[in-house]
């Protein structure tokens, strides 16, 4: 359930501050450390779930609110006209904290391209 060594995990267990803008039985969601748009934070269960991998249907319920909260609290971040949610798995996904994370990216402004094609 708790990873002692996650960094996410101990967000979850206050013992790193985060700049939280949603706490219940199930996520948490807060502001990420490194912003890449006007809006950006991140909804994680509070369980340890390293990767999408990892999920199972103990994680439903979790997972499922992760996206049924994520257009209330961006909105009132700001991100009123559109936003994109993005979960990042594994090395190919570029996956840097292994406690599964969505994205919440938002303007005002129109966001990149999805993606960006390597070179
Ligand atoms: P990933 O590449 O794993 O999908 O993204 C990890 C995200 O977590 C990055 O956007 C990074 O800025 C954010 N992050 C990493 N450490 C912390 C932290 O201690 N606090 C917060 N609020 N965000 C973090
Ligand atoms: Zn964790």
């Amino acid at each position: 359930m708790n990873d002692p060594n996650c960094i996410f995990c101990k967000i979850v267990r206050g013992e790193i501050p985060a700049k939280k803008i949603h706490d219940d039985a199930e996520v948490i969601a807060f502001h990420d450390i490194r912003p890449q748009a006007p809006v950006h934070f991140l909804v994680i269960p509070k369980a340890h779930v390293a990767t999408l991998y990892d999920a199972g249907p103990e994680h439903v319920a979790a997972l499922g609110k992760m996206l049924a909260i994520a257009g209330r609290l961006a909105r009132e971040a700001g991100a009123a006209e559109g936003f994109r949610t993005i979960i990042n798995t594994g090395p190919v996904g570029h996956q840097e904290v292994y406690h599964v994370h969505m994205h919440v990216l938002g303007g005002p402004d129109p966001l990149g391209p999805m993606l960006s094609r390597k070179r």
